[in-house]
């Protein structure tokens, strides 16, 4: 009989790569705690991510990853989170950068090729450094206040991004500059070790502490004219794009996993006022049935994006709103969930000894992770409204 866990893997070679990758989630739990609670990443769970080359499974066939597609991505993203969020969310920012490139091949090919060898021979990590301060969430089209002066032999970058997750491992910065003395907004690949290039260590949030989001500080960096990747067409990133997927999945994960907990607790506590475990009383059990019709409905919506998005939709205008809907309605249960978890444990989940407690401040942090909730239906309702127009004209 299937499990919650793998009941979304549809082929033998996709249960196998599951349950590798549940193993190992299962280990990093115990470290997400102490991650948590030192505030600092967990240096162990990289390794163990490197161990098993999961940092080029997303990488293309042909250079030696093995270019799995988005549902796929989404089913081990989703389980590595019920272990550790911080390390799924960081290495998901990872996998979906480079699935991303694969896909729209936006970059010169050299330079990719480059990228996904050092992945594949060496783990090296990838992550985009794109928020500043000044512009809040990138998503809705900030200008970048980090600025590219044109150098005879190159560029020279000056700036300071904050939330950069996996700071102190990432190899490769991707940083969003401003060209000095034009309005055209640029991505720029950056090696950690270009002199210049420093981590403030100023991530100290109520939550996801393992993932170390500190300031990415450039100063006076020094690159070669191919150290541009991409100039942007518009400063505005969309709503949704399919790489982001791993965002609800990680979201998911921590929903799953406070269920789990949960369910241990209701099946093991059993005051003295009962003659058997909470499990069997109708109040708990009212919880645990909505945890998992929000779940079950959630994770069908989720996978089935997913699923539509690797058949290649005729019209992927029309899926791509859907894209966004499912990390609104994805957090949205993750929160209600976990919320219904910490009723069912009541107050011993409040212990900081208890990983449900961690669960609840991580969870919350999906709220400001991209696509932003109000840019979301925004785009659905852009949606209708044009089905509206058509239907009206027609
Ligand atoms: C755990 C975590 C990891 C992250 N990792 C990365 C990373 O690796 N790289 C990276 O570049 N970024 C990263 N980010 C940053 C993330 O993408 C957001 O930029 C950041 O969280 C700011 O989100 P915010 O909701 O506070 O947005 P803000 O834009 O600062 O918004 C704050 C408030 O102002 C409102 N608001 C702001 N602008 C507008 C507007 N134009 N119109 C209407 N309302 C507006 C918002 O709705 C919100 O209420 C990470 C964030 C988190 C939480």
């Amino acid at each position: 009989m299937g499990t919650i866990r793998d009941y979304f893997a549809k082929t033998p070679l996709q249960r196998e790569r599951l349950s590798q990758i549940g193993r190992l989630s299962d280990r990093l739990a115990v470290d997400a705690h102490v991650a948590d609670e030192r505030n600092q990443l967990s240096l162990a769970a990289i390794e163990a991510l490197k161990a098993i080359h999961y940092p080029a499974f997303t990488v293309p066939r042909e250079w030696g990853g093995l270019g799995i597609g988005l549902y796929e991505w989404v089913l081990y993203q989703e389980r590595l989170a019920q272990g550790d969020a911080s390390i799924a969310l960081g290495i998901g920012w990872h996998l979906g950068i480079i699935y991303d490139l694969r896909e729209k091949r936006s970059w010169p090919d050299a330079v990719f090729r480059q990228l996904c060898k050092e992945v594949v021979e060496k783990g090296a990590l990838v992550n985009r450094a794109a928020t500043e301060r000044a512009t809040g969430s990138p998503s809705r089209g900030g200008k970048p206040q980090t600025v590219a002066i044109r150098k005879q032999d190159g560029y020279e970058l000056r700036g300071r991004k904050t939330f950069t997750t996996l700071a102190p491992v990432v190899d490769y910065f991707i940083v969003t500059a401003t060209i000095e003395g034009t309005e055209e907004h640029a991505e720029f690949l950056v090696q950690r070790e270009t002199p210049g290039v420093r981590i403030d260590p100023t991530w100290n949030m109520v939550g996801m502490r393992g993932t170390s989001s500190h300031d990415l500080v450039l100063d006076g960096v020094r690159l070669p004219a191919e150290a541009l990747v991409y100039v942007k067409a518009s400063r505005h990133q969309g709503t949704a794009s399919p790489y982001l997927l791993f965002i609800p999945a990680c979201y998911l994960g921590i929903a799953l996993a406070a269920r789990e907990e949960a369910l241990k607790f209701a099946a093991s506590y059993q005051p003295n006022t009962l003659n058997h475990p909470i499990l069997y009383t109708p109040n708990v059990q009212q919880w645990l049935g909505q945890m998992e019709l929000e779940l079950s409905a959630a994770r069908h919506y989720l996978y089935a994006v997913a699923e539509r998005w690797d058949a290649r939709p005729d019209d992927p205008a029309y899926l791509e709103p859907e894209l966004g809907a499912v990390k609104t309605y994805a957090v949205q249960t993750a929160l209600s969930v976990v919320d219904k978890a910490m009723r069912v444990v009541g107050a011993h989940g409040l212990a900081l000894s208890h990983p449900l407690q961690r669960m609840y401040r991580d969870v919350r942090f999906g709220l400001h992770n991209p696509p932003m909730d109000d840019m979301v239906i925004h785009s659905l309702a852009q949606r209708a409204v044009k089905e509206a127009e058509t239907a009206g004209g027609s």
